[in-house]
């Protein structure tokens, strides 16, 4: 029941190069983050839970997910968004330990139209060792850096605004 090679787990293991992984997005009904599975699970602090992804880019991969469904970093509470942080810092330690890998690329997922169907947040902890693994699509742009940095700066007192809109509705 728990073999690690059975073939359920070969079709995980093997999902994202044979198509798979779209097919089974397209048919999860529930939110798979709000029913993760103990025997997957590395590590847990604070209602925050380090677990393998089912769905790996590469050995090694993990997932930082709250238990709580939320949709937003403005939704953690000061004890979870901590435990995000330890938990970083546990698995950068552990992909070192285990695979001899120095850098990991965190991914926040954020919202159904970030390239997921999920909108429980979560964190992908990807082993970084060769560009391989994140070869953008990058676009040809009609603005320089100085002209995308006048264009946020030019939000002004918005900014200021957002930040405190953020301060008194989320903030400690
Ligand atoms: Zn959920």
């Amino acid at each position: 029941m728990d073999d690690p090679l059975s073939k359920k787990q070969i079709t995980y293991r093997d999902a994202r190069i044979t198509g798979k992984y779209d097919q089974i997005w397209q048919t999860v009904g529930k939110c798979c983050f709000c029913d993760l599975r103990d025997r997957y699970i590395i590590y847990e602090k604070s209602d925050v839970v380090l677990t393998i992804s089912l769905f790996a880019y590469i050995d090694g991969h993990m997932l930082i997910v709250p238990r709580r469904h939320l949709r937003s970093v403005k939704e953690f509470t000061p004890e979870e968004w901590e435990a995000v942080r330890e938990l970083m810092y546990i698995a950068q330690k552990i992909i070192r330990k285990v695979w001899g890998i120095k850098g990991v690329q965190f991914i926040q997922k954020n919202g159904t139209s970030s390239q997921s169907s999920v909108e429980h947040i979560h964190y992908h902890c990807v082993p970084f060792d060769a560009p391989d693994l994140s070869v953008w699509n990058y676009r040809q742009m009609k603005f320089t850096p100085l002209q995308n940095a006048q264009k946020y700066q030019a939000l002004g007192e918005d900014l200021t605004k957002l930040a405190k809109r953020y301060e008194k509705k989320y903030g400690n």
